[in-house]
């Protein structure tokens, strides 16, 4: 087949990047916005030997899967994918992922895997952060909106279905203000002009709103008066801030952060745990399913109160103090010190004095802390939460030596959970559960949590063991225990 050649197809299957995949005589062509089920007429756009890219140019014959986009600009943003495909499709598609990522890059057959834990209700307006690139359109007036897939082209747009109200409300006070003090949007170009993104961040519980410009500068001009017009037309707006980044980079948020109202964080609940978020830490967009999540993640350590526990890449202490609830002591590991900070006045603010933060690479904390210990350091249970590129060799085995009853991967990229838990399960342990939860309804990606259990340690001996070599430590030390 050739460029610009028209074809008619059915859609098989579809990519991890949920484009649709359609065969014609051998040739495989990937067309976004094509739903699996669909029969559709497209056109070559680029070709290759044995594939192509197609452009979907008119639907023949919908599959039973599709659905009208709940949003006006879903094929062109970059930020969902599957906005096309029915919730229940989504679900099986996220389910699939999971299930080939397990099989083919870690080689497991038998996977026990649960259900994926779905949205209840409308799979819209889950999101409790948002961050708008600023910038002109072709009339020079300012502009927020979404970038283009794969480009940096800003398409207006001053809502996001899967974010909340709220953030148009702000957005339209940001550039309001902008027009009226003529402060110019940055432009990647030639690296000129001020502002960069919005950034909105809101506690679903306690209705608090965090607004947040990231600028090439290190002040704002009129920043009181963008303050007031915030206070007057965002209900619950507790911290107004600036954040520099005044290099050439896609990476949205830089270091330094200058407060221009309020306390710097807003607080959320979840479930009966409160959390200070300030504008640099990570936090769960979906806070509905993240409560899930978390409730997984401690379905699944199994704590009965004497538990030693390692969360590490712990964030503001989130899943730390979630299990501190149920755990003897939990210890955490995060690489970011705003969020260690975050997490100790997170503990101090439950009045939880179970749970101890430490700064630092995971893959180098924890292995440092255990070569210290002689090898004597144990852990009851060890949770991992990392970024996508998933844990450091070196931190997989430190934690095989350290031999944990369980072991909770929670993970957003099953590609590599997928690789590093056939790492733990050739040094000793199962997978005895899998379980996915949809966090991020329209997109084509899932969180994945999964309990491993140690097939070798006699574990209740050991665990006493770590307790009492501790609690003798203790004892030594002069403490009451
Ligand atoms: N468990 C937390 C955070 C998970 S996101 C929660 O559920 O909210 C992953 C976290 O890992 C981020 O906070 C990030 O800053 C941190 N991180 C990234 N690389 C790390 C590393 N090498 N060591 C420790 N933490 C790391």
């Amino acid at each position: 087949m050739n460029k610009n050649d028209l074809f008619t197809t059915e859609i098989v299957d579809m990519t991890e990047d949920g484009e649709g995949i359609g065969k014609i005589d051998g040739f495989t062509v990937f067309v976004k916005d094509a739903v699996i089920g669909d029969v559709i007429e497209g056109k070559l756009i680029k070709a290759k030997k044995s594939y192509g890219y197609g452009r979907l140019m008119k639907v023949l014959t919908p599959s039973i899967d599709r659905v009208v986009p709940a949003c006006p600009v879903a094929a062109p943003c970059g930020g969902c994918q599957l906005q096309a495909l029915s919730y229940e499709g989504q679900l099986r598609f996220k389910e699939k992922r999971v299930r080939n990522h397990l099989r083919r890059i870690g080689h497991f057959e038998d996977i026990p895997m649960e259900p994926i834990i779905g949205m209840e209700g409308e799979p819209f307006r889950y999101r409790n952060k948002a961050q708008f690139p600023v910038g002109k359109n072709k009339d020079g007036r300012i502009i927020t909106g979404f970038y283009v897939g794969r480009t940096h082209s800003i398409i207006p747009m001053d809502d996001c279905m899967l974010g909340l109200p709220v953030n148009r409300q702000v957005t339209k006070t940001v550039t309001d203000f902008m027009e009226e003090y003529h402060i110019e949007p940055y432009d990647e170009g030639n690296h000129r002009g001020l502002v960069r993104h919005i950034l909105v961040r809101c506690g679903f519980h306690t209705g608090q709103v965090m607004v947040c410009l990231i600028i090439n500068g290190n002040k704002l001009p009129h920043d009181k008066e963008l303050v007031s017009r915030l206070q007057a037309a965002v209900p619950g707006l507790v911290s107004v801030s600036l954040n520099v980044n005044r290099e050439k980079t896609n990476v949205i948020l830089g270091r330094e952060l200058v407060n221009l109202y309020g306390p710097g964080y807003l607080e959320d609940m979840i479930g009966d745990v409160r959390f200070r978020i300030s504008p640099l830490s990570f936090f769960q967009v979906n806070p509905v399913q993240t409560e899930k999540l978390y409730g997984k993640a401690l379905e699944f350590a199994g704590l009965t109160g004497d538990e030693i526990v390692w969360d590490l890449y712990c964030g503001i202490g989130t899943i730390s103090l979630f299990l501190a609830q149920k755990a003897k002591q939990v210890y955490g590991v995060e690489i970011i010190p705003a969020a260690v900070e975050n997490a100790k006045e997170n503990a101090a603010l439950n009045q939880m004095n179970n749970a101890e933060f430490f700064v630092g690479k995971a893959e180098e904390v924890l292995p440092e802390k255990y070569r210290q210990s002689g090898g004597q350091m144990a852990a009851d249970v060890i949770v991992v939460d990392p970024p996508r590129k998933g844990c450091d060799e070196a931190l997989l085995e430190t934690m095989v030596k350290m031999a944990p009853k369980r072991i909770v991967y929670v993970s957003c990229d099953s590609a590599t959970l997928a690789r590093d838990l056939r790492y733990l399960c050739d040094r000793g342990y199962a997978v005895r559960k899998v379980q996915p939860v949809d966090m991020f309804p329209g997109t084509v990606h899932v969180e994945t949590v999964c309990l491993l259990g140690n097939r070798n340690a006699k574990p209740d001996t050991r665990v006493k063991l770590s307790v009492d070599t501790e609690e003798l430590q203790r004892v030594k030390n002069g403490e009451k225990i």
